[in-house]
């Protein structure tokens, strides 16, 4: 690409917001167009990094590793809305850590008195969590920052992005359409916001495939409280019964939850595909497309280094 060649990205999710700051601080000429502002399903996550209902491992664990750095150096400056942050992920049968947690600062098996009741084995590390809506906004002033422009409208296609040398696609489940890919499936998940009754540490049950998720990360005077993963449901709209669930469970291992006020639910659906896809493509009029999408439950995760791929498959160094 040459130096002043404008770029669309399409998207204001954590993958498009990532991947217009990587392309503008290179020097390109950058323009988002999304018809949300940051994007729902960025904002409903957790944030905890580390991998979830994504694929494939190797490039997960490169891309992940990346973004680690980043977020390391991010949660220097409080402003960013990324802290590094302490607590355990624990199970209620014996498992073993994963690879990916036993490489994090911190990382030790806990005591058994460490557990809370019913649960056999966990892990204590340090990782950092992000609060989405700090964050995007974040992401939102550097872009601009950098001199990118942001443009609130929904396409019927990629091509309605025209004019433009290329576009980078970070429509999340909004790809199914756009591409269309029908690979592309929602998980949904819900999270309760509610008020901190003094949490400083995150907890995690490893739930493998569950649809019923029990996790809790706290951000200064809020804590966002897990949650849901049901295969193949996209709707957004809250689910009371499943609400009082998420509550109830985290109560069930921090009695101090039952002492909080509910905030807000947030709901999103995680953009779940056999792999996440970060390539580029030519079509069939000639538009080359960069596709960064697919990111499942891990796309803050993995949205650093995919944005630097996405980075590299256009030449912009
Ligand atoms: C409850 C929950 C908890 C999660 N927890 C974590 C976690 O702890 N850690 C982690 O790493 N990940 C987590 N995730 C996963 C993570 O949120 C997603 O992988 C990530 O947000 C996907 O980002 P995205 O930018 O691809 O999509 P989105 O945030 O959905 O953004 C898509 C963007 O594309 C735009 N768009 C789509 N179609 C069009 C169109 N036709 N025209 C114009 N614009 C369009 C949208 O308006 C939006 O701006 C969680 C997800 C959920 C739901």
């Amino acid at each position: 690409m040459a130096a002043g060649d404008r770029v669309v990205v399409v998207g204001a999710g954590v993958a498009g917001l990532t991947t217009a700051v990587v392309l503008a601080e290179a020097g390109a000429s950058v323009h988002v167009i999304a018809e949300q502002v940051p994007g729902v399903t960025s904002l409903a996550a957790g944030a905890m990094w580390g991998p979830y209902l994504v694929e494939p491992k190797d490039k997960v664990e490169q891309w992940g590793q990346r973004s680690l750095d980043i977020f390391r150096r991010l949660a220097e400056d409080p402003d960013t809305g990324v802290r590094l942050t302490s607590g355990i992920e624990a199970s209620r049968t014996a498992e073993t850590a994963p690879d990916w947690a036993t490489t994090l600062p911190g990382f030790r098996p806990c005591e058994p008195a460490e557990l809370p009741d019913g649960f056999t084995s966990g892990y204590r590390f340090t990782v950092p969590l992000i609060d989405m809506p700090s964050y995007l906004d974040y992401l939102l002033s550097r872009f601009r920052n950098a001199g990118g422009l942001v443009e609130h409208r929904r396409l019927t296609s990629l091509s309605d992005a025209a004019p433009a040398s290329v576009i980078v696609n970070c429509a999340g489940l909004g790809a199914r359409d756009l591409v269309p890919d029908p690979d592309l499936r929602p998980i949904r998940g819900q999270h309760v916001v509610v008020t901190n009754p003094g949490l400083t540490e995150f907890f995690s049950e490893d739930t493998g495939l569950s649809p019923d998720l029990l996790c809790f990360y706290p951000h200064g005077d809020t804590v966002v409280l897990g949650g849901t993963a049901i295969d193949g449901e996209g709707g957004l709209a809250p689910d009371g019964t499943a609400a009082a669930s998420i509550l109830a469970r985290c109560a069930e291992v921090e009695p101090r939850l039952t002492q909080t006020r509910v905030l807000e639910h947030r709901i999103g659906a995680r953009p779940t595909r056999a792999k996440v896809r970060v390539e580029e493509e030519t079509r069939e009029d000639g538009t080359v497309v960069v596709h960064n999408y697919g990111h499942g439950g891990a796309g803050v995760t993995l949205s650093w280094g995919c944005a630097e791929e996405a980075r590299s498959l256009l030449s912009v160094k």
